[in-house]
């Protein structure tokens, strides 16, 4: 039978390379596109739409429904756009959704995909971290599958096949550290966003390009970790490795350690994903170790990266501490982008807004539906808001 496939957030980085590994291994001959999903990139959505022959394109803007409709004019695709178009186009059978929005706005249509039982591909780790119990407990409801695609979680879903959860004694997620890795703590609160916006090893989009400069992007993967693998917080650390080539290692209790090797490629990640529980031949470049040389490894050193630390807090805390760290982290990450605060400064909009709203943070996971998780983003964004004007 052919596969259905919907993506959201088509239009982004990881969106891009899905529709491009979808394009390599047959497009439109071989896959129904029900949906594709983008925000104001209109004419490349149009494109993609086109191009895989979708059903429905939907940007998440209504103000760009004009712009779309008429670059889809006489193509036979459909044209939609908001956020309800966004939950309509995710309630259409498919086999296969692939959740690439970026932040919190992934997290409905991922909810909506998961209770009509389909295989969820999920890049979103905001949604994870903003609502992962309630979003682990929708999926096991509905019988429906998430498959990693951050590429240390997809590394770590590799390395665990075939094992006992049970024996894992620490999950190890490897980070760039960033743009600025090398960069004297001095120089680093004075950063610009120009230069937060380089990766040194991986083409990302722009936010998570910066959230790697600060390792908000790592802090988000600790508690992605926890939330999707189950696993104690003791047992998740971070190491930084500047060669992005080891994605993550599981230690077991017998001292064995299974490392997942590979380029920086995200297509390696989507396309084990897309093909699971097969693996196909991807178009990713082939490691030759010896001309590498080595791996090297340093400590993730929570007082030079304070994002590492409140990750552990967060991790601790359960709940909806999740969901306050990562909506004051956007609202922090937008008031860097706009040049209100400085590049360290988002640390203490996050730290801040998680102290704010303490007496709300709730320290249980069962309390958790998702009204209550949208107010408690609306909330920490509110928090987050009122400490940058403070600061400016
Ligand atoms: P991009 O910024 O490149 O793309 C984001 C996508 O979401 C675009 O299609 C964009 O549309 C759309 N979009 C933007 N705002 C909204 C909104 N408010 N509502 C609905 N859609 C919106 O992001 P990435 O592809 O880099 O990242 C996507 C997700 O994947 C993130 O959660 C990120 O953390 C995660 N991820 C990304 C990796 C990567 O390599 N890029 C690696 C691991 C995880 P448009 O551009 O048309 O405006
Ligand atoms: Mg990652």
């Amino acid at each position: 039978m052919r596969k259905r496939i919907t993506i959201f957030g088509a239009t982004g980085s990881i969106g891009e390379n899905t529709v491009d590994l979808l394009t390599r291994q047959g497009g439109a001959e071989v896959y129904d596109v029900v949906a594709l999903s983008g925000g104001r990139n209109v004419a490349r959505l149009a494109e993609q739409a086109k191009a895989l022959r979708a059903s429905l394109a939907v940007t998440a803007f209504p103000e760009c429904y004009e712009d779309l409709k008429a670059a889809l004019a006489g193509s036979g695709v459909e044209a939609a756009a908001g956020p309800q178009a966004l939950i309509e186009a995710a309630d259409r059978p498919s086999d296969w959704i692939m959740s690439a929005i970026v932040g919190a706005a992934g997290l409905v249509p991922g909810m909506r995909a998961l209770r009509h039982g389909t295989t969820l591909a999920l890049a979103n780790k905001e949604s994870l971290v903003t609502a992962g119990p309630l979003l682990m407990a929708t999926a096991r409801a509905n019988g429906a599958r998430i498959l990693p695609v951050d590429s240390e979680h997809s590394a770590v879903f590799q390395a665990l096949a075939g094992e006992d959860i049970d024996a894992v004694e620490r999950i190890i997620i490897t980070a760039s550290g960033g743009a600025f890795r090398d960069w004297p703590q001095e120089d680093i609160a004075r950063a610009t966003p120009e230069q937060a916006s380089s990766h040194p090893n991986w083409a990302m989009g722009q936010r998570i390009t910066v959230d790697s400069a600060s390792m908000f992007n790592k802090a988000l993967e600790l508690i992605e970790t926890k939330e999707y693998f189950g696993i104690d917080p003791g047992r998740i650390e971070a190491v930084v490795h500047p060669e992005s080539l080891v994605h993550a290692l599981v230690g077991f209790r017998d001292g064995g350690i299974m490392a997942h090797v590979g380029p920086p490629d995200m297509r390696h990640a989507i396309g084990y994903a897309l093909n699971w529980p097969n693996r196909a031949e991807l178009p990713v470049a082939r490691l030759d170790l010896a001309e590498i040389g080595r791996l090297t490894f340093r400590p993730a050193c929570e007082t030079r990266w304070p994002a590492l630390r409140l990750a552990r807090l967060v991790m601790a805390q359960g709940g909806l501490s999740g969901a306050v760290f990562n909506g004051a982290k956007e609202r922090a990450l937008d008031a860097f982008l706009d040049r209100r605060i400085g590049f360290l400064q988002m640390n203490d909009v996050v730290e801040a807004s998680l102290e704010v709203l303490s007496d709300h943070i709730v320290h249980s996971d069962t309390v958790m539906d998702l009204d209550v998780i949208l107010h408690t983003d609306h909330l920490a964004r509110e928090a987050a808001e009122g400490v940058i004007s403070r600061l400016h």
